[in-house]
């Protein structure tokens, strides 16, 4: 199977066909290979219009909602990221193509695991991951000049907001297990303006700020 074929095709169709036009995020999509972050079985679909399995019940967001979320937080190159729900790990090395440094943190620690082993074998030295309730944030680490939720809280976990630098971007998907609203949080002044973006539907936040379950 011709990836790279693949690959510029969703960045074609998926991305740059809908509205994504940040040039960086663009070519970060172009250059990561997403299809090295499923199993064996998904790598033909890798590049399809939709989110996939990557075991313990979890998914790897549709590409087009990767990107999004990444154009949300217009990363420049000097920032100190945080992801919440490292999952497969294919968000943290788009992040790490975009940024200066990634902090990331996974609750399961076999999906921790196989994420770090792909972002060795692809050689990322800007990527931290760690096991832990992400609802907390990385307090040691914070402030961050960007936050990104790759699961479904019932609300924006003040923890977090707490933990962006003024002029601070948090994304997320806000709302119930079923559905929910995704959200741009700016921290600007000490004022927190938030923006509802769209409609998406991502995996439960299961931790302290987040799902009891
Ligand atoms: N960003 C991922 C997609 C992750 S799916 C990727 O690119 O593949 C959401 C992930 O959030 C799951 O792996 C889930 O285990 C994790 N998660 C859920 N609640 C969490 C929490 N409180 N802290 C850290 N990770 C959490």
């Amino acid at each position: 199977m011709n990836f790279k074929e693949l690959r510029e095709k969703m960045v074609g169709q998926q991305l740059a066909g809908r509205d994504i036009k940040d040039k960086r995020v663009l070519d970060a999509f172009l250059k990561v290979e997403r299809h090295r972050f499923v199993g064996e079985e998904a790598q033909s679909s890798a590049y399809a219009d939709y989110p996939l399995p990557i075991g313990a019940n979890q998914t790897i967001s549709q590409p087009y909602m990767v990107a999004l979320m990444t154009q949300l937080l217009d990363l420049k190159g000097t920032e100190k990221v945080l992801e919440i729900g490292t999952g497969s790990g294919y968000q943290a090395a788009i992040l790490a193509e975009l940024a200066k440094t990634v902090y990331s943190i996974e609750r399961i620690s076999s999906l921790a695991d196989k994420a770090q082993k792909v972002l060795n074998e692809l050689g990322y030295k800007n990527i931290n991951i760690k096991v832990d309730d992400g609802t907390l944030g990385w307090q040691e680490i914070s402030p961050f000049d960007a936050i990104i939720v790759t699961a479904a809280s019932p609300e924006i976990p003040q923890t977090l907001v707490k933990q962006l630098t003024e002029g601070g971007k948090l994304v997320l998907p806000v709302g119930g297990t079923f559905g929910q609203m995704l959200v741009l949080v700016k921290k600007q002044k000490g004022k927190i303006d938030t923006k509802e973006i769209c409609g998406c539907v991502f995996v439960p936040l299961i931790g302290k700020y987040g799902y009891n379950k």
